[in-house]
């Protein structure tokens, strides 16, 4: 007995729902898609219960006759294509022709269409795959596509959705990237009745970025505008490297203004930034990246949200050398001088050739830079990072190696950083005594002392981030922040996506001592900010928190993320890598380190003594 059958239809779009629709976000970026394909000039998205209990959008565009109406929720049914010969060079955002159908096998949906001229509008009304209704309706002009319930008929998929205000933060996150992508086109974002985003057409992104993000985010941005067109031109902003991420959220990606996450363009983002940026640190990017549309395939994966570049290291010099443009036009590196095509091959510390010399001393003087660059990874404890190869650690301290030497490139060579590894060894808890001295200080930035074992390097940044990370998390735990009222309160303007999660986060920053008070749309007034934390930096830093810290860690281990809060908070109020310290200041933050649970890693696991030992400086001067 054969024992093969062609499944039923929908079985299968149910199938293919599993890869399309993912989530409630999935959904609305397949509709918005649609509407942008539809030529909208208007689309408006709203939500309810975090898109679970309804998402609906409505655009004013070419919409549908009625047997397109019906038809579009066929599998495979498209406008967009007709031959294969088409799949090469694809000018619009869909083309696959699954995405209604699938959308329509997992939840109730009504969709409203109407043509220009048309005496009636068409209503077709759908139920997990089955159609209930079609009939005349009132619409304008355009599409309005409800989709209520999602998955009520999968309820093994419904359960994998997260919390509302998870769901909430995807959607909003999928908003802000459409609208950005599309300026000249009115957006507005209702969440359960409220109004999100509200975007008019607008004659450019940065007037665009303007309507989202604000004022403030656009004075950092540094314009990028270079490559080939034949090959990638890439425009948008990055972010100046004073402006710290420590994840890569502030990031949108775009090929031929469809959004992307893709691994090489974002590697190739953070290489523009290469010895400017620490690693783990991200700079904020909208990058839209125009190919010709035969040099890209956009039909690698169901949800279209990776590309494939036919000259995919083509593609990634242009990133790269356009962010470096970008950031050499506003004196951060110096002007490009000959690259090396290749970082992997070793090459030699830049010499301070004539050429070089002359370019870097007539750009002004490089803003300094307040964070410490993290030391290499030693041996025993590599810091906890997330997908990260052995080359690219290997990459990493290269970059690292070379962003020393530079830096110093008048001073006489110093030994690479990550030869100390042979000799001054990170100290362990068993081997630290109290009977810590220190003599001084090297570059501002490292002080100088000595034990009863040898010589000790001490990163001031690091431990002093040791000692109020401690202190921060012992006033929290024993409800007893200590606040400072500021005179003016300082206000802000939160992203859409930080708006989505600033209610719930904010009572976790008050009880470190923040006081914020939520004003009208998307701005926070600071009234008050914790004693230690420098005024100047109190925005940077809730920024930053609300970027990483989202509504997912807060459900699942609240531990976790007030580390993250005292960590961040110990950060942004520690003393900085050069600067000067008085012997007593040195004693007193010494003391202080002793006392704290951990003296000898950072609250980011990095370490915070190095010693070079007695018995090894003996050997290397061969006394024994
Ligand atoms: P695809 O976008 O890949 O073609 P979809 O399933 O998303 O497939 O949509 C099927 C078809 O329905 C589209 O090709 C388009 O012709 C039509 N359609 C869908 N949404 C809209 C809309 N908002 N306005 C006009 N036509 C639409
Ligand atoms: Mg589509």
């Amino acid at each position: 007995m054969s024992k093969i059958r062609v499944l039923a239809d929908h079985v299968a779009n149910q199938i293919a729902a599993g890869e399309v629709v993912e989530r409630p976000a999935s959904v609305a970026k397949e509709l918005v898609e649609n509407s942008i394909d539809a030529g909208a000039t208007r689309i408006t998205i709203e939500i309810e219960a975090g898109g679970r209990r309804l998402l609906k959008v409505s655009d004013d565009g070419e919409g549908m006759v009625r047997d397109d109406a019906v038809l579009a929720f066929e599998r495979h049914a498209t406008s967009k294509i007709r031959e294969t010969d088409d799949l090469a060079a694809i000018g619009t955002l869909g083309f696959r022709g699954e995405a209604l159908a699938s959308i329509a096998s997992v939840a109730r949906v009504e969709l409203t269409t109407c043509i220009e001229g048309a005496n009636a509008a068409t209503r077709v009304a759908i139920d997990g795959g089955r159609m209930r209704d079609v009939k005349d309706a009132a619409h304008p002009r355009g599409t309005t596509i409800g989709v209520r319930d999602l998955f009520f008929n999968l309820p093994a998929r419904r359960k994998f959705l997260r919390s509302e205000a998870t769901e909430t933060f995807h959607l909003t996150n999928l908003v802000t990237h459409y609208a950005l992508a599309h300026p000249e086109i009115a957006f507005t974002f209702i969440n359960n009745g409220r109004e999100v985003v509200r975007a008019a057409q607008a004659k450019d992104l940065r007037e665009r970025a303007y309507q989202i993000f604000g004022g403030e985010f656009l004075e950092n941005l540094l314009e990028v505008n270079s490559g080939e067109p034949q090959v990638a031109h890439v425009t948008g902003y990055v972010s100046a490297p004073r402006d710290r991420r420590t994840s890569r959220d502030s990031q949108y990606l775009f090929v031929n203004r469809r959004f992307v996450r893709d691994r090489m363009i974002g590697r190739s983002l953070t290489e523009g930034y290469r010895s400017i940026l620490p690693h783990g640190v991200y700079p904020a990017a909208l990058l839209f990246i125009e190919t010709p549309l035969d040099e890209v395939d956009v039909n690698v994966h169901p949800a279209k949200t990776e590309v494939r570049f036919r000259r995919q290291s083509a593609v990634a010099d242009a990133v790269r050398e356009a962010v470096r443009a970008a950031l050499a036009s506003a004196n951060y590196v110096p002007p490009p001088i000959q690259e090396p095509a290749h970082f992997e091959m070793p090459e030699p510390p830049p010499r301070p050739i004539a050429t070089a010399t002359a370019a870097v001393s007539s750009i002004a003087p490089q803003p300094r830079i307040e964070f410490v660059p993290p030391p290499p990874p030693a041996p025993v404890s590599v810091p906890p990072v997330t997908e990260v190869s052995g080359d690219e650690i290997a990459r990493d301290i290269e970059l690292m190696i070379q962003s020393a030497s530079s830096a110093r490139s008048a001073a006489p060579e110093l030994p690479p950083l990550n030869s100390a590894e042979k000799f001054a060894r990170e100290v362990t808890l068993e081997t630290l005594s109290a009977n810590i001295r220190p003599l001084g200080q090297l570059e501002e930035s490292f002080i100088i002392a000595t034990d009863d074992e040898g010589l000790l390097l001490i990163d001031q940044h690091v431990a002093h981030e040791r000692v109020l990370f401690d202190k921060y998390r012992a006033l929290e735990a024993e409800r007893r922040s200590d606040s400072q009222q500021l005179l003016v309160p300082e206000t802000f303007d939160l992203t859409p996506a930080q708006a989505a999660v600033f209610d719930d986060l904010a009572p976790e920053f008050e009880s470190y001592g923040f006081e914020l008070m939520r004003l009208s749309g998307r701005t926070v007034a600071i009234k008050a900010i914790p004693a230690d934390l420098p005024r100047g930096e109190a925005r940077n830093m809730l920024s930053e928190l609300l970027d990483t810290v989202d509504a997912e860690k807060k459900n699942s281990a609240r531990e976790t993320m007030r580390d993250e809060i005292a960590a961040s908070l110990a950060c942004h109020a520690a003393i900085k890598v050069n600067m000067p310290l008085a012997p007593e200041k040195m004693r007193w933050l010494i003391d202080r380190l002793l006392q704290t649970s951990s003296p000898t890693t950072c609250p980011h696991g990095r370490p915070v003594i190095l010693r070079l030992s007695t018995r090894d400086i003996l050997k290397g001067f061969h006394r024994i």
